[in-house]
């Protein structure tokens, strides 16, 4: 068979432990045999990043700017004990806090769906896409402990040095207050990714905020939202045939557990912080929840939303068999892989990114899957494969129905 061409390169951006193995691994096993692979390699594991003073990671960054694409592998975010396990010269920061940073996106979340691992959520049939808004709110918050009476404000002042205050409270006795900002460009940027992600995926667009009660504040929001539909996106949403909709947030999250799902879900940044664990542990599995930063410049970055699996690879580091399942990681590839075939017009790409889905799919219905999906599923007769046994059972199914 002839390998599938490329023109322009995925930046691929590689990782650390676990994920690290298995990236390898799906290179090898369930690409490389297939596709011409054109790659901008950058090595985001922790060593290198710590050679290159994190440099690599705003090079990837930048990379992804120049040619759209990039997949990612998990990578460590180093806290004290890995400055010491890595002997790190400095902290580094969180890679994907630093690529976030440089690409401005949203990050949407959305779980594998397979026949036999069920939702806890019976009505559930399709996959809840989750978007939060990664700036802001209490994230960017500043507090302060009130230790008796008096009273608290709120100041603006403008640069030619006006001021214009409001009263937080007339305290009586001692309390807590808050202080907590967004901004209009960020907001704007959210909007337009959470638009163009309904677009690419012709999925509805839900948005929900406490506007009722935060009249300025989260209306704020919901204003920037309708405004950037109308003028950018009404026309196009009409012709793809989806919908925007917007409600208060309990609204949504009752509408949500009735709903068979299929849609993306826009969350503020703390909603989006507790729904999407909610949602993620709903659906069954973090190893089934894939991952894709979008930036409103059409940038796109795909990975797994789970870690690097540190204690599997522990176990695979004392030459112990290892049961992780590459599910997201795979998806990471073939989200990525469709993304460059729909931009540089290669259909047949696109269709080697369904059929390595299909693949995978179709191997756990098939009842061979990784240990952390047979402890869950309600499939009989289930085979449980290691890492490496799992990939080969996913490229025999590529093979056939390539072939086919
Ligand atoms: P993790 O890698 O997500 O794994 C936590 C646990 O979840 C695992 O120990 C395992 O449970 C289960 N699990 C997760 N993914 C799995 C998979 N693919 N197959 C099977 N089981 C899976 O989180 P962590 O161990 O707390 O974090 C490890 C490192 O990942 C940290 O250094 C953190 O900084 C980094 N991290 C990176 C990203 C990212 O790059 N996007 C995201 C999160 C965390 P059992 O042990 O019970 O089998
Ligand atoms: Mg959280």
């Amino acid at each position: 068979m002839e390998k599938i061409k490329m023109t322009t390169p995925l930046v691929e951006m590689d990782g650390d432990e676990m994920t690290r193995i298995l990236w390898q691994m799906i290179k090898e096993e369930l690409l490389l045999p297939f596709v011409d692979l054109k790659t901008e390699y950058y090595d985001l594991g922790l060593k290198n990043r710590d050679r290159t003073n994190d440099q690599v990671t705003a090079d990837s960054a930048e990379a992804t700017k120049k040619y759209g694409v990039a997949v990612k592998c998990a990578t460590i975010t180093p806290n004290a004990a890995r400055v010491e396990e890595y002997g790190l010269k400095e902290m580094w920061k969180s890679p994907n806090g630093t690529i976030r940073a440089i690409l401005d996106g949203t990050v949407f979340r959305a779980p594998i769906i397979v026949k036999g691992i069920e939702p806890y959520v019976k009505t559930w049939k399709k996959p809840i896409t989750l978007a939060r808004h990664a700036y802001g709110d209490i994230y960017k918050g500043v507090e302060m402990s009130v230790p008796g009476p008096g009273k608290v404000e709120m100041v603006y002042t403008d640069t030619e040095g006006n001021r214009e205050s409001v009263t937080v409270h007339e305290f009586k006795g001692p309390g807590i207050v808050q202080g907590v900002h967004n901004l209009d460009d960020s907001i704007e940027s959210f909007a337009k990714s959470c638009f163009q992600y309904a677009l690419d995926t012709k999925q509805d667009l839900w948005f929900a905020t406490k506007d009722t009660i935060s009249k300025k504040y989260d209306h704020h929001f919901k204003d920037i939202f309708q405004e950037t539909y109308e003028k950018e996106y009404k026309e196009k949403f009409q012709e793809a045939g989806i919908t925007y909709f917007y409600t208060l947030i309990d609204d949504a999250v009752a509408r949500v557990i009735k709903s068979e799902g299929g849609f993306i879900w826009a969350c503020k940044n703390y909603d989006g912080d507790v729904m999407s664990d909610l949602v993620a542990t709903a659906f069954g599995s973090l190893a089934m929840m894939t991952s894709v930063l979008v930036s409103p410049h059409g940038y796109y970055e795909y990975e797994a939303a789970h870690g690097t699996v540190q204690r599997h690879y522990y176990k695979h580091l004392k030459g112990e068999e290892t049961s992780t399942n590459s599910m997201a990681t795979i998806f990471a590839w073939s989200g990525a892989l469709r993304k460059r075939g729909e931009l540089d017009r290669l259909p047949e790409l696109v269709h080697f990114a369904d059929v390595l889905e299909q693949a995978s799919i179709h191997t756990i219905e098939s009842g061979k899957m990784t240990k952390d999906l047979a402890l869950i599923t309600e499939l009989k007769d289930v085979t449980v494969l290691n890492s490496q046994d799992f990939i080969r059972e996913v490229r025999a199914e590529m093979e056939k129905m390539l072939d086919a």
